[in-house]
């Protein structure tokens, strides 16, 4: 890539509005709509560099050695991920939805965003990947994964039949999901999302599968994705190719990380002698969360 050129593309705060009680829906213009690659996945997901505490425009990325990105360790950390919950050609946007929640430089901007405040996105990608043959597809999300699933809902043909489990914060937060497909939805308030355990684990043991070809995909808290992971695997027996499961958040996440690092070494070298013995990424993925489990992670 020449060294004109970079991925992150400014992104101007168009308008901002309360979507439910713990979600703010941004649209955003500038260059990113344009020059962002569409994936072709439904969950796609862009990385947002938010400006430090405070400001109102984030930095821009530098160029160290042709390589443009954020090399400040400083400004690296104010890199999250988002859904990009709705594209619009005709007026060069994007919206991502923000859940609100304590603490954290994402959540705080987006409740002071105003129009013409700026930060960069680079990406998108993607992981919501149905097999061809896929009759039915269960979606299961708590509330930072409810943009994706929302999407993921409006772009599934009418020809699938589809079930959606959701956490959010509060009965406001639901919001109505708009599909062609036959799509029914469960509904949990009040649980999960930080503020309480979460009822999804629970609700996805009681899932009775349809028969017939069909795919998962959930999207949520790390340690409530490992459960789900293990789930799929063990008791529905379903191949890789048949779910995604991906950890959005982690809960208490500094504790979290103070703990891991006491054990690192020796989980990252589990997770090397799997590589090195062969194993499939699945394999090596569920591998890595046993030994983070028996570490007590
Ligand atoms: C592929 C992908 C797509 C995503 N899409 C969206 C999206 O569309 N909308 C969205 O809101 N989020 C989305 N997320 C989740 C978002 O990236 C995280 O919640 C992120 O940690 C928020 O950054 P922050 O700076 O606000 O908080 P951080 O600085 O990362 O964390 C600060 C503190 O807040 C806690 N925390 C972080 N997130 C939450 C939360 N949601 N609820 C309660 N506590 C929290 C952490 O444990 C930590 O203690 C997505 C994540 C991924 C990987």
């Amino acid at each position: 890539m020449p060294a004109t050129e970079h991925r992150y593309q400014p992104a101007h705060v168009v308008d901002v509005a309360v979507l439910t009680p713990n979600m703010i829906r941004i649209v955003f213009g500038g260059s990113a709509p344009e020059k962002l690659v569409p994936s072709g996945h439904s969950d796609e997901r862009v990385r947002i560099a938010f400006p430090a505490p405070g400001l109102q425009h984030a930095e821009p990325p530098t160029c160290i050695d042709g390589q443009w990105g954020y090399h400040d360790l400083s400004a690296r950390n104010r890199v999250r991920s988002y859904t990009i919950r709705r594209t619009d050609p005709h007026s060069r946007t994007v919206t991502v939805d923000f859940v609100v929640h304590e603490g954290g430089v994402a959540s705080q901007w987006a409740c002071r965003a105003a129009p013409g405040d700026t930060v960069f996105m680079l990406g998108p990608d993607g992981w919501h990947a149905p097999p061809r043959e896929t009759t039915w597809q269960l979606l299961i999300a708590d509330m930072t994964a409810l943009p994706a699933l929302a999407r993921i809902a409006e772009e599934l043909p009418a020809c699938i039949t589809a079930h959606a489990i959701i956490e959010t914060h509060t009965p406001d937060d639901q919001q109505v999901l708009r599909s062609d497909a036959e799509l029914t939805t469960t509904w949990y308030h009040g649980t999960g999302n930080g503020i309480a355990p979460s009822a999804l684990p629970t609700a996805v043991s009681a899932y009775q599968l349809p028969d017939g070809p069909g795919y998962v995909w959930f999207a949520g808290e790390a340690s409530v994705s490992r459960l789900v992971r293990k789930h799929a695997r063990q008791h529905w027996g379903l191949p890789a190719a048949s779910f995604d499961i991906i950890g959005y958040w982690r809960e208490q996440e500094e504790h979290w990380l103070a703990q891991y690092r006491t054990v690192e070494a020796q989980v990252l070298a589990t997770r090397q002698k799997a590589i090195t013995e062969g194993k499939t990424a699945t394999e090596v993925l569920e591998i890595y969360d046993n030994a983070l489990e028996d570490a007590g992670l």
